[in-house]
């Protein structure tokens, strides 16, 4: 296979025609209005674009910001992530797609959940470049795209989006004879256990990606996930698609995480009470204490995307908070806006003191863990509460 410079020809891209877009203004209210301070780093979200960018090869390294990036923010993740070299930005929606051109005029921003009907008007005016994936979708945009460029999606094992094998064997003869209507500037598929890498269906989607990618020989391609980023390699082929790792989460769940951690979360301590052995604690009484207990009342919920399921009962213990530095069990069930833990050992405190939710070693994975989930998950429930601050380079 031909390696590619970063300076590929393959990844040159007409320049979107964008539209001057005004970026909304994130509520944030203020620590006294709010239930629980949450700090996302961006220098950590860049750290690690750049950890993964290094280990690429001579691919480039694009940045998945769907989703209000992960949760921590599209107009604040995007400006800094583009000013440490990222130029490539994968969205799922066309208004995500918006936001990022509002605040990355000169960026490539691809939206992966394709073109709904009627929406190349959206993407035109917002210079964003659709993810087609079938042939509905490609017919659509050689109609209506006025031979703006776009993505292929390929499907080689998931069954979600993309055109199955015999589809883009027929697309990519309608290529070759200039008859697309428009230029294909990236092929692309997603791998459906890129987290197990003992999975045999990597290897055949490996394999189906490879042949596909040869009918399309001007096209640049992408594969990988963070997951397979971090195998590099065979995966990478001309621009890789990382996001959970932006982030901080883990690309693998059976192995130690490298990526540095972005979002922490501290909740205020609303009240501290003492209650007896014997006593319950919460809605359905689902935990009964064991000692006289001081519990501290926490002023976040699962409204605030802290999920239901990672609190407590007789039969299964949940999360944990840090305070002064003790781990601190979750008591009872989640509210809706509260939580309650046990800080019996965690010294003098007082009504306004912080809880540690996520941060100084509780990972995001961790508390998905308790909550049957994973990251991906925690992340993009962080809530539209919270006092949020930016740690900025
Ligand atoms: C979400 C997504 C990614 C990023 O996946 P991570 O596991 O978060 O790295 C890449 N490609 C596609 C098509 C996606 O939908």
């Amino acid at each position: 296979m031909v390696s590619l410079t970063r300076e590929s020809a393959r990844l040159t891209l007409p320049q979107p025609r964008s539209t001057t877009v005004t970026p909304p203004q994130r509520f944030n209210p203020s620590p006294l209005e709010s239930g629980a301070t949450l700090t996302v780093d961006l220098q950590a979200i860049v750290a690690n674009w750049r950890m993964l960018a290094a280990g690429v090869g001579t691919a480039r390294c694009a940045a998945v910001v769907k989703a209000d990036a992960y949760g921590c923010g599209i107009e604040e993740v995007v400006p800094a992530l583009a000013a440490a070299g990222a130029d490539t930005f994968f969205v799922a929606h066309g208004s995500e797609g918006i936001r990022a051109r509002a605040v990355a005029p000169d960026a490539t921003i691809y939206v992966l959940n394709g073109l709904p009907p009627g929406a190349s008007v959206t993407m035109l005016a917002g210079g964003l470049l659709p993810v087609l994936g079938s042939m509905a979708e490609i017919e659509e945009w050689a109609q209506q795209g006025e031979g703006g460029a776009a993505a292929l999606h390929i499907d080689t094992g998931m069954n979600r989006l993309g055109l199955n094998l015999e589809e883009a064997a027929v697309v990519a003869k309608r290529h070759a004879q200039a008859q697309l209507g428009f230029q294909p500037s990236l092929i692309m598929s997603h791998l459906a256990c890129a987290d197990e890498p003992e999975s045999p269906l990597n290897a055949i989607q490996l394999a189906r990606f490879r042949a596909v990618r040869a009918l399309f020989p001007d096209v640049a391609a992408s594969l990988a996930n963070s997951a397979a980023t971090h195998q590099s390699g065979d995966w990478c082929f001309d621009l890789c698609r990382p996001g959970i790792a932006l982030y901080g989460g883990t690309p693998y769940a059976s192995l130690p995480n490298p990526m540095l951690p972005v979002v922490s979360l501290a909740s205020r301590i609303i009240q501290l009470r003492d209650a007896a052995a014997g006593e319950t604690v919460g809605y359905g009484a689902r935990q009964r204490l064991t000692r006289p207990t001081r519990l501290a009342i926490l002023s976040t919920g699962y409204a605030d995307g802290y999920l239901r399921l990672a609190g407590s009962s007789d039969d299964r213990s949940g999360a944990e908070a840090i305070v002064n530095g003790k781990r601190c069990p979750l008591v009872g069930r989640v509210s809706m806006d509260l939580i309650a833990i046990d800080v019996t050992e965690a010294g003098a405190l007082t009504r306004g003191d912080y809880a540690c939710l996520i941060g100084q070693g509780i990972t995001v994975d961790e508390v998905a863990a308790h909550a049957e989930t994973i990251g991906y998950e925690v992340l993009t429930s962080l809530g539209k509460r919270y006092h949020r601050v930016y740690v900025r380079a």
